[in-house]
């Protein structure tokens, strides 16, 4: 069995790129080695995504899209890729079970959240260091917390711990905060939210759970200690790419790809947050998935004429 195309992930871009690619009556493996949904199962209420006026959770926003691929009878499997082989007429899939064959590839791996790197943060993730606010905020009810970022997901993240946590303090090491200006407004609206500017953890802290951190102010360099329950991390990313060839990778890791989504491989797309882009977002995911379809569609009509 060839497939038309093998889609690697299932986030929003992965999801897009599956719905189009079927749509097309594109014979679409879609291949997940998670759950369906990527980083959106990590975000409470999106609020951002067009045409939903009050918002939508991650979830749900996930069930949707999982249902559109199955009603145009996208295959999807779970299992992770480990490796793809590429040449002029065939390419495979590799993944920890079994190897597919097929016409394209499109690459939607998104990325994973970055760490800290500091001491005490590996010991206690999963009892005090938390990279998910909607999967771990329940534990903190009326306990405090840190919020480490100062970019979009942190600011939201912090909003929403605020719902739970006694107190919510965000560590940030710049002097202002990087998030857009209505989440700013949010965090003055949450009287229990506070900001630490200048600031980073330096060291985490406690037996068998987290009792306190090390705080480096990062224009002093003064530390001080600092109590808390819980610390959530929302530093960055960093891309899924460890599989790929490096021939299609920035010097960051990221896929580079041109508007319509291919890369420097012939019949390999990628999409979504694993590609070298300025905004990284579900609308931008989603787009970008849809367009990698439609390339992978004619790239395939090409092959046959
Ligand atoms: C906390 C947080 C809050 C956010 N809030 C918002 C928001 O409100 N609005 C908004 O627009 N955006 C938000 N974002 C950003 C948004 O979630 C991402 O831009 C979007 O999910 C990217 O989609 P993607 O499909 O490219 O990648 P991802 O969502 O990262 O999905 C990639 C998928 O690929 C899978 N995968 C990875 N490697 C492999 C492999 N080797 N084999 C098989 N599968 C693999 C993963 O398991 C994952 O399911 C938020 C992000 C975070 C972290």
């Amino acid at each position: 069995m060839i497939y038309d195309v093998v889609v690697i992930g299932g986030g929003p871009s992965g999801l897009s790129a599956a719905f189009y690619a079927s749509r097309a009556r594109l014979k679409t493996l879609l291949i997940e080695k998670n759950a369906c949904g990527g980083q959106m199962l990590m975000t409470d209420m999106i609020d951002n995504y067009p045409g939903f006026c009050e918002g939508i959770s991650g979830f749900d926003l996930a069930v949707r899209l999982e249902k559109q691929i199955k009603d145009f009878s996208a295959e999807l499997i779970y299992d992770e890729v480990i490796s793809i082989e590429c040449n002029y007429f065939f390419k495979k899939v590799i993944t920890r079970k079994l190897t597919y064959e097929t016409k394209s590839i499109i690459v939607a791996a998104g990325t994973l959240v970055k760490k800290m790197n500091v001491p005490g943060e590996l010991k206690f993730i999963g009892r005090g260091v938390s990279f998910c606010a909607v999967c771990d905020a329940p534990f903190y009810r009326d306990k405090d917390v840190l919020v480490v970022g100062g970019g979009d997901s942190a600011i939201q993240e912090a909003v929403y711990l605020s719902k739970f946590a006694r107190k919510v303090t965000v560590i940030h090491r710049r002097s202002s905060l990087r998030a857009i200006k209505v989440l700013q407004e949010r965090v003055v609206l949450c009287k229990n939210i506070s900001v630490l500017y200048n600031s980073v953890v330096k060291e985490v802290l406690g037996e068998d759970s987290i009792d306190k951190v090390v705080i480096t102010n990062v224009k002093t360099h003064e530390d001080r200690y600092l109590g808390t329950d819980g610390i959530f991390v929302f530093i960055g990313l960093i891309p899924n790419t460890l599989f790929l060839p490096n021939v299609i990778l920035d010097e960051m890791k990221y896929i580079v790809t041109d508007e319509t989504m291919n890369t420097f491989i012939s019949g390999v797309f990628a999409c979504g947050d694993i590609r070298k882009k300025r905004l990284r977002q579900i609308v931008t995911a989603a787009s970008d998935g849809s367009q990698a379809a439609v390339s992978a569609q004619n790239y395939i009509e090409a092959q046959v004429k």
